[in-house]
């Protein structure tokens, strides 16, 4: 199973969830929302080769932490992953947009500086945002979007830039989501938590809940959950290869 979203850090006991993540064999991106956060959601991981961390700066927290960008930036040639990161058009963060949009820029740069990453990505009510800062920096490496909401138009927009998806239970229960999901290229397609953020079952969200994340996009597909699972297995092993030709090497 693969959770291609989690915020391991942010659970009240993170090492238990750890725990039962290698138990079950899991693959799991980390995902942070601050850089202050990463030397100690990386160190939750252990010795757990299949829990990878990303450096983040989430968009909702940019007019809190703006000041750690230089902090992203010495970080981030350790980082082999970088999420949470992204714009987020939503009333409530209007007012820091267009700092947002600055943060968001200056991390596409570092990651374009530093050979590209993979990158998962938030871009609620701001997929058309999101698309032409990535298309003004196509060198950034590969954006993953966690969680889309935009519309059919921008999903059009970001598979023909490369985009990949991460989708989850919440997602896949409304019928707006499934809808995107149907037009989404299968092999681009990842599962995804965003626990404990997003709500499972009316309680925060675990990552093996992408099982049912699977049975879902299982009915979507019209494949058995068997086949869904050697997709996402595939897909997963295909992003990684990306990941690893990307960083200094590969920069030229
Ligand atoms: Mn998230």
């Amino acid at each position: 199973m693969i959770d291609f979203h989690c915020h391991l850090d942010l659970y009240p006991d993170p090492h238990a969830v750890v725990r039962e993540c290698v138990a079950k064999g899991m693959y799991v991106l980390s995902v942070t929302t601050t850089p202050s956060a990463w030397h100690g959601t990386t160190a939750l991981s252990g010795e757990s080769p299949r829990i990878r961390t990303a450096l983040g700066l989430h968009p909702q927290l940019v007019h809190q932490r703006k000041s750690e960008l230089p902090l992203f930036e010495r970080l981030l040639p350790e980082a082999r992953y970088v999420g949470e990161v992204g714009l987020d058009g939503t009333p409530e963060f209007r007012a820091s947009w267009r700092e947002q949009e600055l943060v968001f820029e200056r991390v596409l740069a570092a990651c374009r500086k530093a050979g590209g990453r993979v990158m998962s990505v938030h871009s609620r009510h701001a997929a058309s945002a999101v698309l032409d800062q990535l298309s003004s920096q196509p060198n950034a490496g590969t954006a993953v979007l966690h969680w889309f909401s935009g519309r059919r138009a921008e999903l059009k927009r970001a598979t023909d830039a490369g985009c990949w998806f991460s989708v989850g239970v919440a997602m896949l229960s409304s019928k707006s989501g499934r809808a995107l999901t149907a037009d989404m290229p299968r092999d681009r397609v990842l599962t995804e938590s965003d626990g404990p953020f997003a709500q499972c079952s009316g309680r925060p969200s675990v990552p093996w809940d992408v099982s049912s994340a699977i049975e879902l996009l299982a009915d979507v597909w019209g494949v058995p959950p068997t086949s869904v699972r050697d997709t996402l297995n595939a897909n997963l092993r295909r992003l990684s290869s990306l990941s690893n030709g990307m960083g200094p090497r590969s920069a030229g």
